[in-house]
């Protein structure tokens, strides 16, 4: 997907030479960015914590407080961590540059600078890092780069980040329209789960190259979880080898859900046309054992047979939960709940499957006030789903699944709102919304 409307993202520049900082803001404005201005470290820390920057260019010589504790301090808040850091400086010193990468500026830039310099500094980090990761280590890729991925590190990506109905416009560009589809991987392992319209997209990629034994998770067979499959390239191509696996109990079995969206009625090309050896199996055990990967699941509160998986790979954890209404019809204070509570019960084993877990990519659908005029639609609260990052221990949370109406304005108006609220509840852990393409280390 594209990165969005340039005229979304913010720099705060923090430099004492107001000149050059008059100029700097210039040259950016005119290319689109919203930029501030700030004299020295206080007042920089501080409109940081207002305004919320994507990008700050900071001085490493300023009055007062030096360059090195701001971007210390810059880095050690919660509200402001995830802003990239451009330490700007006329010294050339070996351990100044070192030091402000070691604590977590994405690119020290030299001073005087031509404003090409400034530009490539800046354009590298809006087309890298389009939103804020949830480890110190991000990786980010464009969807459809021609290279399967090569890394030893265990990594996530997001295909589809929507809930519903695949979305498209301006207005979406920064979160993405595609419905559910989620790959996990490293190196030549491989699971996806759903079959969103995000599958699309992986399919592609897998066909120019990458494993060809794949295994696809689907938590429920509502479209907005199936919907990609007729368009999964793999499943037409011999040498594909395909094992769907789905909760029994849905009122259609788990391949004529899917074989059904392959009707004549309703596509042109039917089941029997691909080509890849496709199997079905029911998650008939409460545990599995995939390409070196544990997995786990337990049903969500969501109308029809649907579950939550979690996967475990050398110590580490991620859980999915894609659909999830949480404390069905709780409507009170997330101050109000504990493990005790009578509306918890319903949702103990999925509690316990998610306890403690290092990444949860979750959903969090409804605004409370939404909420109210849609309980009993299978989809969370913001307060509820803190409720439950809380009781769960979880260690990160990206948010997915995103309401269709929602768009992305909206949706960065509703991160802050449960930011806030995971600071009431006191549970410190990074929270970011997940957007098609999104890729990270587990
Ligand atoms: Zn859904
Ligand atoms: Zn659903």
């Amino acid at each position: 997907m594209s990165h969005g409307a340039r005229q979304a993202r913010r720099i705060l520049i923090i430099e004492d030479a107001t000149p050059v900082a008059f100029l700097i803001q210039d040259l950016l404005a005119r290319r689109g960015y919203i930029v501030e201005l700030a004299e020295d470290g206080e007042t920089g820390l501080e409109k940081s914590l207002q305004e919320k920057p994507d990008l700050v260019l900071l001085d490493l010589m300023l009055p007062g407080m030096h360059g090195m504790e701001v971007l210390r301090r810059l880095k050690s808040n919660p509200v402001t961590r995830n802003a990239g850091v451009v330490m700007c400086t006329a010294r050339t010193y070996k351990p100044d540059h070192d030091q402000a990468l070691e604590l977590g500026a994405f690119d020290v830039l030299h001073k005087p600078f031509e404003k090409e310099a400034l530009f490539e500094v800046v354009d590298r980090f809006f087309d890298k890092v389009p939103r804020a990761p949830v480890s110190q280590t991000p990786v980010f890729e464009e969807p459809l780069s021609d290279a399967p991925v090569r890394t030893d590190r265990w990594f996530f990506r997001c295909w589809g980040t929507r809930g519903s109905i695949p979305v498209s416009g301006a207005e979406y560009a920064r979160h993405g329209g595609n419905t559910s589809c989620l790959e996990i991987g490293r190196e030549e392992e491989l699971l996806i789960v759903d079959a969103g319209s995000g599958l699309r997209g992986l399919g592609l990629k897998l066909a120019k190259g990458g494993p060809r034994k794949l295994h696809l998770l689907i938590t429920h067979t509502h479209w907005d979880h199936i919907q990609g499959f007729p368009f999964f390239e793999p499943a037409y191509l011999p040498g594909f080898e395909l094992v769907i696996y789905g909760a029994a109990g849905f009122g259609a079995d788990l391949k004529s859900a899917f074989t059904g969206q392959l009707n004549r009625d309703y596509f042109p090309v039917q089941f029997e046309d691909m080509r890849a050896r496709i199997e079905f199996r029911h998650l008939d055990q409460q545990t599995l054992e995939l390409e070196g990967i544990r997995v786990s699941w337990e049903y969500t509160h969501h109308p029809s047979a649907t579950v939550g998986f979690k996967f475990e790979m050398d110590g580490k954890s991620l859980a999915y939960v894609s659909d999830n209404e949480f404390l069905h019809g709780y409507q009170g204070s997330p101050h109000d709940i504990s493990e005790s509570s009578d509306h918890v019960v319903l949702h103990r084993r999925l509690l316990n499957l998610l306890r403690g877990v290092d990444v949860l990519i979750g959903e969090s659908q409804y605004t409370e006030e939404e909420y109210r005029r849609k309980v009993g639609w299978g989809h969370s609260s913001v307060s509820n789903a803190c409720v439950l990052a809380r009781l769960a221990e979880i260690r990160s949370w990206v948010v997915t699944h995103h309401d269709p109406s929602h768009v992305d304005e909206f949706l960065d108006r509703k991160l802050n709102r449960t930011k806030d609220l995971l600071r009431e509840l006191q549970v410190g852990i990074p929270v970011v919304h997940a957007y098609d393409s999104l890729m990270d280390y587990i």
